[in-house]
C-alpha cells in the first residue's frame, strides 16, 4: 500500500532560512545544529568570532547550504547588525535563528559566585545573555510570517552545579529572557525556546573547572548515555519547523533524563 501523503513533513525545513552564530569548530553544539538543519531542508547563514576562529568555521560550513559567513563578535558594535543585514539583504525574510554562544572571563567563571567582578559579571551577562535579546530584537522585523528563535542553556542555572559558578545565574536570566520574550512576540507568531543539554566535551566546556566529573555524572543519567552535538542538533530542526509550532517558552532538556536526578 502506498503510504505516501501529500501532507507536508512537520520536519521538514525546505524553503527555510536560518542564521546559525556560535559554530567554532567540528565540536560545536551549534555545529550540530547546523548539519540538523541543513539534512532538513534550510539554507543558512553562519558567522564567526575572528580571523583566528574562521578557518575551524569554515572547515565545518564549506559542508553546508551556507549563504554567507560572516564575522560576528556581539561585543563589537555594529558586527550583530551587519549579519542581520546580510540575512535581510540576500533572503529578505529570516525562519529561524539559533544563539549558541556564551563567554566569562577566566577569573571570574572559577571563582565563587559571590566574588564575581562587576566587570566580569557584566561581560558574562552581555555575551552569553543580552546579546541573545540583540538578536531577537533584529530578527523581529524579519519575521513578518512568524519563526522560530533559539538559544542554549544549561541546568547549572536551576541547581548549583559544581564550577559552573557565574554561568549560573546567567544562564537563569537567559531562561528567564526566552520566557519573556516568548510572551512579547507570541502574537507574531514568533516562538522563543531554550535547548538545555547534558555536558558536552566542547571548547567552551573546556574552560569549566573538573569538566569530566560533569561528564561522568552525566553517564549516570537514566538513559546512561552522554548528550551528544546530534542530540541537541535533531531537537533544534524540530523547534525550526512547522511541527514545534504550539511550542514556545520552554526550555527543553537533552540529557537523557539527568534532570530528574538533580
Ligand atoms: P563552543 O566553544 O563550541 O561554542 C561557544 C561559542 O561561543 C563559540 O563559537 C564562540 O566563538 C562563541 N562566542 C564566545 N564569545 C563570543 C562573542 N563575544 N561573540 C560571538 N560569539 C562568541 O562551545 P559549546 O559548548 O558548543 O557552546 C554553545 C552554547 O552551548 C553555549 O551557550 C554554552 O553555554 C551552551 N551549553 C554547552 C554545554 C556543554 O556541555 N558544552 C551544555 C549546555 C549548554
Amino acid at each position: 500500500m502506498n503510504c505516501i501523503t501529500s501532507t507536508p513533513s512537520p520536519f521538514s525545513l525546505a524553503g527555510k532560512r536560518g542564521l546559525v552564530v556560535g559554530i567554532a569548530n567540528e565540536h560545536s553544539i551549534a555545529t550540530g545544529c547546523a548539519r540538523a538543519f541543513a539534512a532538513c531542508g534550510a539554507r543558512l547563514g553562519a558567522t564567526y568570532l575572528n580571523e583566528k576562529a574562521k578557518p575551524h568555521v569554515q572547515a565545518v560550513t564549506d559542508e553546508l547550504p551556507c549563504d554567507f559567513l560572516l564575522p560576528c563578535d556581539v561585543e563589537k558594535p555594529g558586527e550583530l547588525e551587519a549579519v542581520f543585514g546580510e540575512a535581510a539583504q540576500r533572503w529578505g525574510k529570516l525562519d529561524f535563528m539559533l544563539h549558541a554562544i556564551a563567554f566569562a572571563p577566566a577569573a571570574d567563571l572559577h571563582g565563587r559566585v559571590v566574588d564575581t567582578s562587576p566587570e566580569g559579571f557584566a561581560q558574562a551577562m552581555d555575551i552569553s545573555c543580552h546579546s541573545f535579546l540583540r538578536m531577537t530584537r533584529l530578527a523581529e522585523p524579519l519575521m513578518p510570517d512568524g519563526g522560530s528563535l533559539m538559544t542554549i542553556t544549561f541546568q547549572g542555572s536551576e541547581h548549583v552545579v559544581p564550577n559552573y559558578n557565574v554561568m549560573g545565574p546567567v544562564k537563569a536570566a537567559l531562561e528567564s529572557a526566552v520566557r519573556y520574550a516568548a510572551a512579547e512576540l507570541g502574537a507574531k507568531n514568533i516562538r522563543v525556546n531554550a535547548i538545555s543539554p547534558g555536558p558536552i566535551a566542547t571548547r567552551a566546556a573546556s574552560g569549566i573547572e573538573k569538566f569530566n566529573e560533569l561528564l561522568d555524572a552525566a553517564e549516570n543519567a537514566p538513559e546512561r548515555r552522554l548528550a551528544t552535538i546530534e542530540d541537541v542538533g535533531a531537537l533544534a530542526a524540530f523547534l525550526a519547523g512547522g511541527g514545534a509550532g504550539m511550542l514556545t517558552g520552554t526550555i527543553i532538556p537533552v540529557d537523557g533524563g539527568q534532570h530528574l536526578l538533580a
